[in-house]
């Protein structure tokens, strides 16, 4: 678990970059900060492994007091990816993975076999251990650098917009990835980005952050989409674009090309529509694809929550459906 208890950043040139923030990440999920450019996002993110100072207020990981903590001793328990991998370009991927485990005095056998498993976790082909960073792609570097990060097996990992640079495509399959590691692993990953989409796709929790470092709310991506605390978030999470996320299909099953885009709040379009909430596991890829296409999308179920349904909203708005959705115990929906 990490807490920030009235955290405050302020730079020397009077800056205020992360503003008294309180927030509780628990631990074994994926907690998401996302935000404007300058909203305080790696400022936060820095400061859980000292690479930042607050200025003011207390950052407490698993118990112990951050600033208290020796820098190095601190950081041996929590992994850091950045956008830029950052990998040796002289050294091959099996050893630029390896390079944590031998400073920590590790055998060179066992640093290699821990390289070579790590490889296999973060879908690496084993072909790739004997060549240079160069020789990879974007998406591959990434995931040697996602790698490198876990060598140590840190129960803690930052990742700082590490998606960012890698194209559209590449990026899916990375943040799919990056689900099924955790799930795995059972990690405890702070992330952070600016893209609202990657946020509610991976967060169990997004902390939205305004520019000035306020924190505007810190919530279930569910809940973020249903409660916007104000028009901030509300713009943030994609009002204007209606609920993205959702797909329509009609219980006649209404081919996917002709489901209707509907914004948040519009009346369903039709007594007998449904909506569509879809276990990221489970669902259909093809009639994603085609929801997207066709300008509507989907929610991931378990951002919901467990299991996934289709819900029969009767002839309610998308906002009462969702809301109904997300009250009901079961999961189950009107
Ligand atoms: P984000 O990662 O959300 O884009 P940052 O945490 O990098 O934002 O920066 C937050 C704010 O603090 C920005 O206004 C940025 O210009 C400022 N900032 C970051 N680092 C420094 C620094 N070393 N000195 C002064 N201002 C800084
Ligand atoms: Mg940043």
């Amino acid at each position: 678990m990490i807490e920030f208890r009235g955290v405050t950043k302020r730079f020397p040139d009077g800056t205020v970059a992360v503003d008294n923030l309180d927030l509780v990440v628990e631990a074994g999920g994926i907690t998401v900060f996302v935000g404007p450019s300058g909203c305080g996002k790696t400022t936060s993110l820095r400061m859980i492994n000292r690479m930042i100072e607050p200025s003011e207020g207390t950052i407490m990981v698993d118990g112990r007091d951050v600033a208290a903590t020796d820098a190095a001793d601190l950081r041996r328990g929590i992994g850091y990816v950045i956008q830029q991998a950052g990998l040796f370009p002289h050294r091959t991927i099996l050893d630029n993975i390896a390079t944590v485990p031998l400073l920590l005095g590790w055998s060179k056998a066992k640093a290699r076999s821990r390289a070579a498993e790590l490889m296999e976790i973060v879908g690496l082909a084993r072909e790739m251990a004997g060549r240079y960073p160069a020789q990879l792609s974007g998406g591959q570097q990434q995931r040697v650098g996602v790698a490198r990060a876990l060598a140590a097996d840190p129960p803690i990992l930052l990742m700082d917009e590490p998606f960012s640079a890698v194209d559209p495509v590449v990026r899916e399959s990375l943040q799919d990835e990056l689900l099924r590691l955790q799930a795995e692993l059972g990690k405890t990953i702070v992330f952070v980005t600016h893209d609202i989409d990657e946020a509610i796709k991976l967060g169990d929790k997004v902390a939205v952050l305004r520019v000035g470092g306020v924190l505007a709310q810190y919530d279930q991506p569910g809940q973020l989409l249903a409660r916007p605390v104000d028009d901030f978030v509300d713009n943030f999470v994609g009002r204007d674009r209606g609920y993205r996320g959702l797909g329509f299909m009609s219980s006649d099953a209404i081919p996917i090309g002709e489901l209707p885009t509907v914004a948040l709040g519009d009346p369903v379009p039709d007594d007998d529509a449904w909506v569509l909430v879809v276990d990221s596991e489970q669902h259909p890829q093809g009639w994603l694809n085609g929801a997207e296409r066709n300008g509507a999308a989907v929610v991931e179920a378990d951002h919901l929550m467990p299991g996934g349904s289709l819900y029969d909203i009767g002839s309610g708005s998308l906002r009462s459906a969702l809301d109904a959705a997300l009250s009901s115990p079961s999961g189950v929906g009107v």
